[in-house]
C-alpha cells in the first residue's frame, strides 16, 4: 500500500514527511517491463528513478500548489533523461531514456553525471495557466560546492531547496524492485507578523540557515535511517525509532482512496496536437513513408495509432489555425 505521513514537530521550527511507494511504483516498473521496445531497466537505473519518484512526492506533498510536479535528470552519461511527475492529487509516473552500457553497480555520477555536466531541473506546471504564463524551473548542477560529483540524490535535491527556497532540508531516499520510498525533514520558514516585516523576516530566515539547534538535532536523527530500514520497516516503526524523543503531531495520512497512485496523462487528444504541431507536410510524409503515423508513451506504454483518414481529420478540423507547439508529454 501506497502511503504518506506528514507531520509536525511540537513547538520547534521543524516539519516532515514520510513517503512509501508500493504498488504506485511497481506498477510503473511494470509497465516499463512489459514494452518490448525499451525493457526492464538496468539495476541503477531503477533504483535512481524509484529514488526520483519518492523525492518528487515528497516534494509535491510539501508545497501547496495546484500543478504537477516533475523532477528531471539531464544526463550527460548512458541515462539522457529520467523523468517522474506528480500531479496535485498524488497521480503519478516515470521513465528514463538508457542509451549506454551500464554496470551492475554503477554510481549516480556514471549514470548521468560522467563529464560533470549533468542538471537537475525541478518544474511547476500550475493545472490553471493565465495566458502566456511559463512553468516555473529551477536547474541545479549534479556538484557539489567544490564541483565535486555528487553521488546521492538527496544532496543534490538538498541543494536545490537551500538555494531556492532558503530552507535546510534533509533527504532520505531508496528504491529497489518493490518500494520507492523517503523521508523530508525541513525547518520551517520564520512566519511574517505583518506586512512591514517581510524583508526583516527574510533576513531572519536566512540568518537561521545550518544554525537552528531544533533542526540540526533532528536532520542529524533523520540521516541515521539506513536504506534497508527505509525499505523494509514499516512507518510507525521508522517514526518511533528515530524519534522517539521528540513529540510528533501527525495530520491524517494519505492512504486508501487519497494515496499516491500510477496515473498517465497522455491521451490521444494530446498525440493528435503534437501531430498538428508537426505539420501538414510532415504528417504526410510520415503517412506516405509508413502507411500510418504511431505514438507510443513511454510513461504508461499506450500506443496511438493514426491513420490517414485520422491524420487527414486533424488537419481539417483544425483548418486555418496556426500549427500548435504542443508536445506530446
Ligand atoms: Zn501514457
Amino acid at each position: 500500500m501506497s502511503e504518506i505521513h506528514k507531520f509536525l514537530f511540537d513547538g520547534l521550527p521543524v516539519r516532515g514527511v514520510l513517503v512509501r511507494l508500493t504498488g504506485a511504483w511497481t506498477e510503473i516498473l511494470r509497465r516499463r517491463a512489459s514494452s518490448s521496445a525499451a525493457g526492464v531497466y538496468p539495476l541503477p537505473v531503477q533504483n535512481m528513478l524509484g529514488e526520483m519518484v519518492a523525492a518528487a512526492t515528497l516534494m509535491q506533498s510539501n508545497i501547496k500548489f495546484n500543478g504537477s510536479l516533475i523532477l528531471q535528470i539531464l544526463g550527460d552519461g548512458p541515462v539522457k533523461l529520467a523523468v517522474a511527475e506528480v500531479q496535485p492529487d498524488f497521480g503519478l509516473r516515470a521513465t528514463a531514456t538508457v542509451t549506454g552500457e551500464i554496470t551492475p553497480d554503477a554510481s549516480l555520477s556514471m549514470l548521468v553525471n560522467a563529464g560533470n555536466q549533468g542538471k537537475c531541473a525541478i518544474t511547476l506546471d500550475p493545472k490553471d495557466k493565465f495566458p502566456g504564463q511559463q512553468p516555473y524551473q529551477g536547474v541545479v548542477p549534479l556538484f557539489g560546492d567544490k564541483h565535486e560529483k555528487l553521488e546521492k540524490l538527496s544532496e543534490v535535491l538538498e541543494h536545490y531547496m537551500l538555494q531556492s527556497e532558503q530552507l535546510d532540508t534533509t533527504l532520505v531516499l531508496a528504491a529497489d524492485d518493490k518500494v520507492a520510498a523517503g523521508l523530508l525533514i525541513q525547518r520551517l520558514p520564520l512566519q511574517g507578523a505583518g506586512n512591514l516585516a517581510g524583508s526583516l523576516v527574510s533576513q531572519a530566515n536566512e540568518d537561521e540557515i545550518g544554525i537552528n539547534e531544533h533542526y540540526n538535532r533532528i536532520a542529524i536523527l533523520a540521516s541515521s535511517l539506513k536504506r534497508e530500514e527505509l525499505l523494509t520497516l514499516d512507518v510507525e516503526t521508522i517514526l518511533r525509532r528515530l524519534f522517539w524523543e521528540e513529540k510528533l503531531s501527525r495530520f491524517e495520512p494519505l492512504v486508501g482512496d487519497a494515496a499516491p497512485r500510477f496515473s498517465c496523462t497522455c491521451g490521444r487528444d494530446r498525440v493528435s496536437r503534437m501531430i498538428l504541431g508537426l505539420g501538414m507536410e510532415e504528417a504526410q510524409s510520415i503517412i506516405a513513408e509508413r502507411g500510418d503515423i504511431e505514438v507510443g508513451c513511454e510513461f504508461c506504454g499506450a500506443q496511438y495509432r493514426f491513420d490517414p483518414i485520422d491524420v487527414a481529420q486533424i488537419f481539417r478540423v483544425t483548418g486555418d489555425l496556426p500549427p500548435s507547439s504542443a508536445v506530446v508529454q
